[in-house]
C-alpha cells in the first residue's frame, strides 16, 4: 500500500467534504481528504448562514455532524444557534467564517483524517464503473491514490464526471447556471445603524456572551435609496440590488451582494476572470459603502479570499429529486435527512434571489439514491452536485443539506469499505440505522 492510499478518498473540503471525511473517519474507515485550496471549510469559511435547521413550522429536522459543528461553534464564540427571524425563514444560524475553518480543521484532526491540503483531483482510473484511482496533482508531480470507496464532494462532481457519471450543467432547460459572487467582510462596523437604514425587515436579534445587549446577526434589504449613485458609478446595471448581511459580533459583519453572470465555474480561465472582476466589484462596493451609508463610515474591508461558485454540474443519480419532491415536502424510505431551507435561485441573467418554500410541513427528505451516480459502484456524492432538479437544486445546494449529504455519503463510504460491497448495495435500513445512532434526523 502506498502511503497515500486508504479506504475512503474524499475529494473536496468544502462544507460537504468535512463533514464525509469527519463521517468515514469516526466509522473507522482510513480517510484521506483532498482539498485544492490551502484550507477546509468551503464557503462555510466565509461567514454566512448555515441555512437551514428549522422548517417554515419552527421545528428543527436537521441534525447530526450538522448540530455538532454548530454546537462547537457556539462554545468557540463562532456561533449563536438557531436565531428566530421573520422572514423567508423560521430561525437563521450565522456563524464566523474564521472560527468555521478552525472547527473543521480541528474536527478532520481529531477523527483522524488525512488531509492533502493544494491538492487537485486531475482524473480518474476506471474500470467497469470502479474507480479503480484517482491521478492527483501535488506539489511537482502527479500521484495516484488509490482508495476502496470515493466520495465526491467537490462542488462540481470532478471525480464523478471524469469517471464517467452522466450529469446535467446548470438550468435543464437553458444550461445557464447561477450568478458567482465574493464575499465581503467589514470590520468596525455600527450594526444598529445599518439595520436602521437599511434594513427591509425585522432584523434576526442574538445574544452574545459579553455583550450586554441583543445584537443583529442576519437581515436584509436593497440599495434602492441610492439607484443613481449605483448606477452612475457602474457598481450593478439593476435598481433596487438585494443585499444580504450574517454576523455573530456587534461590530462586524458579512456583506453579500457582488454577483458576476454567465460564468461557468468549472472553466478555469472563466471563473478566474471572474475572480478578478468580483474583486474589483467589491472593491467598489466597500467604496460606496463607507461614503454613503451610515454605519460603514468607520468600516474597513476585506474581500473572501475565493470566488463563490453556486451551480455548475449535477449528476444524474439513481434518483433525481424532482420539483414535485420539494414542492410536496416529499418523504422517501431509503431517506438519509431532510432538507428544510426554500428553494433559493439568484436569477443568472439580473443575479437577484428568488425563494420558493417547500410544501406540505416544509422539509423533504434526501432519499440516498440521489447520492449514488446512476453508472458508478465505488463512488457516492456529497454536497451541491448531488442528484436534483435545477429547480431541487436551489434548496439541496444550501449548508445544512450539503453538511447532511457530506455524513451519509462518508458513512456509507465507510460501510462499504469495510463490508467490502459496492455503495448501490449497501443495506439503507443498515445505513439508516448507523445514522441515528449519530443523531441523525431521518423523520418520525
Ligand atoms: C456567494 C454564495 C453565497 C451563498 N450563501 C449561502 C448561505 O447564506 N447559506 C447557505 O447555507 N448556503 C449558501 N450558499 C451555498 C453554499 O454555501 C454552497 O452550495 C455549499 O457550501 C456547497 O458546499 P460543497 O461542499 O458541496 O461544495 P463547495 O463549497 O463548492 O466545496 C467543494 C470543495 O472542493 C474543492 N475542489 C473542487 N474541485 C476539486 C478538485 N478537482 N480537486 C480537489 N479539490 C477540489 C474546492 O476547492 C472546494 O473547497 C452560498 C453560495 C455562494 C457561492
Amino acid at each position: 500500500m502506498d502511503f497515500m492510499d486508504c479506504d475512503v478518498l474524499v475529494m473536496g473540503g468544502g462544507v460537504a467534504g468535512v463533514a464525509a471525511a469527519v463521517a468515514a473517519a469516526r466509522t473507522h474507515a482510513k480517510t484521506m481528504l483532498v482539498e485544492s485550496k490551502t484550507f477546509v471549510g468551503g464557503n462555510g469559511t466565509t461567514g454566512l448562514c448555515l441555512h437551514n435547521f428549522t422548517t417554515k413550522n419552527g421545528k428543527q429536522v436537521v441534525y447530526g455532524l450538522a448540530q455538532e459543528v454548530v454546537d462547537r461553534l457556539v462554545a468557540m464564540g463562532g456561533a449563536v444557534g438557531h436565531v428566530p427571524f421573520k422572514g423567508f425563514v423560521n430561525t437563521v444560524t450565522p456563524v464566523d467564517g474564521e472560527l468555521f475553518r478552525i472547527a473543521c480543521t480541528q474536527l478532520l484532526d481529531e477523527a483522524g483524517v488525512i488531509v492533502l491540503y493544494g491538492t487537485n483531483v486531475v482524473g480518474t482510473q476506471v474500470d467497469n464503473g470502479f474507480i479503480t484511482g484517482v491521478q492527483v496533482a501535488v506539489k511537482n508531480s502527479l500521484r495516484t491514490i488509490r482508495a476502496k470507496m470515493y466520495v465526491d464532494a467537490s462542488g462540481d462532481a470532478d471525480v464523478a464526471v471524469s469517471a464517467g457519471a452522466r450529469y446535467r450543467k446548470g438550468n435543464e432547460k437553458n444550461g445557464k447556471m447561477q450568478p458567482i459572487s465574493m464575499l465581503l467582510r467589514a470590520y468596525g462596523t455600527d450594526n444598529i445603524k445599518i439595520v436602521d437604514t437599511l434594513s427591509s425587515v425585522e432584523p434576526a436579534m442574538a445574544s452574545k456572551s459579553g455583550v450586554p445587549h441583543k445584537i443583529p446577526v442576519y437581515f436584509n434589504g436593497t440599495f434602492g435609496k441610492w439607484n443613481n449613485i449605483i448606477r452612475e458609478q457602474g457598481i450593478f446595471p439593476n435598481d433596487d440590488h438585494k443585499v444580504f448581511f450574517n454576523t455573530v459580533w456587534p461590530n462586524q459583519l458579512n456583506v453579500n451582494t457582488s454577483a458576476v453572470m454567465g460564468i461557468d465555474g468549472t472553466d478555469p480561465l472563466a471563473l478566474s476572470r471572474a475572480t478578478v472582476q468580483l474583486t474589483q466589484q467589491v472593491y467598489k462596493i466597500a467604496e460606496f459603502l463607507k461614503q454613503y451609508v451610515p454605519g460603514f463610515e468607520n468600516a474597513y474591508f476585506i474581500p473572501a479570499v475565493f470566488a463563490g461558485v453556486r451551480e455548475t454540474r449535477s449528476i444524474q443519480g439513481i434518483y433525481e429529486i424532482s420539483d414535485d419532491d420539494v414542492k410536496s415536502g416529499k418523504k422517501f424510505s431509503d431517506t438519509i435527512g431532510e432538507v428544510c431551507f426554500p428553494v433559493d435561485i439568484h436569477n443568472p441573467d439580473t443575479g437577484q434571489a428568488e425563494f420558493h418554500p417547500i410544501g406540505a410541513d416544509g422539509a423533504f427528505d434526501i432519499p440516498f439514491r440521489s447520492l449514488i451516480p446512476s453508472n458508478l459502484e465505488n463512488v457516492v456524492m456529497a454536497g451541491r452536485c448531488i442528484s436534483a432538479s435545477s429547480f431541487a437544486y436551489g434548496a439541496t445546494r444550501n449548508m445544512a443539506p450539503c453538511l447532511v449529504t457530506g455524513e451519509s455519503a462518508g458513512v456509507a463510504a465507510a460501510m462499504s469499505s469495510s463490508k467490502g460491497i459496492c455503495i448501490p448495495e449497501l443495506d439503507v435500513k443498515e445505513l439508516q440505522a448507523t445514522l441515528r445512532e449519530r443523531r441523525v434526523y431521518l423523520g418520525e
